[in-house]
């Protein structure tokens, strides 16, 4: 039974003073049993995101109530970096931390060899990552967007060197966002038939790479201008286990309904149990 998660993805928003108190009233109004939430601030804000859901009493130590994760993080364990963050600096601030984002690839120049090393660096400091991937407009219109993610995915475990991580624990510390870039802070969403769609690709992708049970148990995640409004559409879906969002999770009636929707799915998914096919609850 894959988890339901949704993540936050704050981008560069927020500052160190009134970043906890948004954490703080998103955590509260978001308490569904089941959903794994995670609130991603920039780096900046972490430690008061953290410290506000500690005092609270939100923080779960082992990252499973309300996680903090990190936007980024460098692929190299220190050294001559001027302004990055190494994995193992986020001991004690972040649990897990979204790699890949398509703003990355299109700002920083990131390739998917690249993010394969974060990926392995995330991993190797025991963060929980999400691994960013998706197809441009004229890729999806080219009907090139399944192979266009299949290449992103291979590209980047390739570049995490997974064979010598080894796949036999079927990655737990892997969950995928699927993204399509011209979804994602412009309002429009995929369908969610073509978002699950992609979901059944990337598993048979991760199935073709060996990893047990053909991917079954990594979660995927629909990202890309999702609201209270549209998540529906994606988690009636089985093949997709949550949302990464970005515009609407500063907002905490939007993170509420979002989060609420999710409950559903979590609820739906204990009643029907492992082994068996998950339900999809209507929107
Ligand atoms: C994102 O930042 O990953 C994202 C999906 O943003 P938005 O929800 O604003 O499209």
């Amino acid at each position: 039974m894959r988890q339901v998660i949704v993540a936050a993805n704050w981008k560069m928003n927020t500052t160190p003073a009134d970043a906890g108190e948004l954490a703080r009233t998103i955590a509260a109004r978001t308490r569904e049993p089941g959903v794994i939430r995670v609130i991603c601030p920039p780096y900046v804000c972490l430690s008061a995101v953290r410290h506000a859901l500690v005092d609270d009493d939100l923080l779960a130590p082992d990252g499973i109530a309300v996680a903090v994760g990190a936007q980024n993080v460098h692929h190299e364990p220190a050294g001559a970096y001027t302004g990055e963050i190494a994995a193992s600096m986020l001991a004690g601030l972040a649990t897990w931390v979204i790699v890949g984002h398509s703003e990355r690839r299109r700002d920083a120049g990131e390739t998917d060899e690249l993010i394969g090393r974060k990926l392995r660096a995330a991993r190797a400091a025991g963060l929980r990552t999400i691994l960013c991937v998706g197809e441009q407009l004229d890729e999806r219109e080219a009907g090139r967007a399944e192979a266009v993610v299949d290449a992103q995915v291979r590209g980047c475990l390739a570049g995490a060197e997974l064979g010598s991580l080894g796949v036999e624990d079927g990655l737990p510390w892997l969950t995928i966002a699927y993204e399509p870039v011209w979804a994602i802070g412009t309002g429009r969403t995929a369908r969610g038939s073509d978002a699950a769609a992609m979901a059944d690709a990337i598993r048979r992708t991760l199935a073709a790479l060996g990893i047990p049970n053909g991917g079954e148990g990594v979660p995927v995640l629909y990202g890309g201008s999702v609201t209270s409004g549209s998540i529906g559409e994606f988690l009636a879906e089985p093949a997709i286990d949550g949302a990464l969002v970005g515009g609407a999770s500063l907002k905490p009636d939007e993170m509420a309904g979002i989060v609420a929707r999710a409950g559903l799915t979590a609820a739906a998914r204990r009643a029907t149990g492992p082994g068996r096919p998950l339900a999809a609850p209507s929107a």
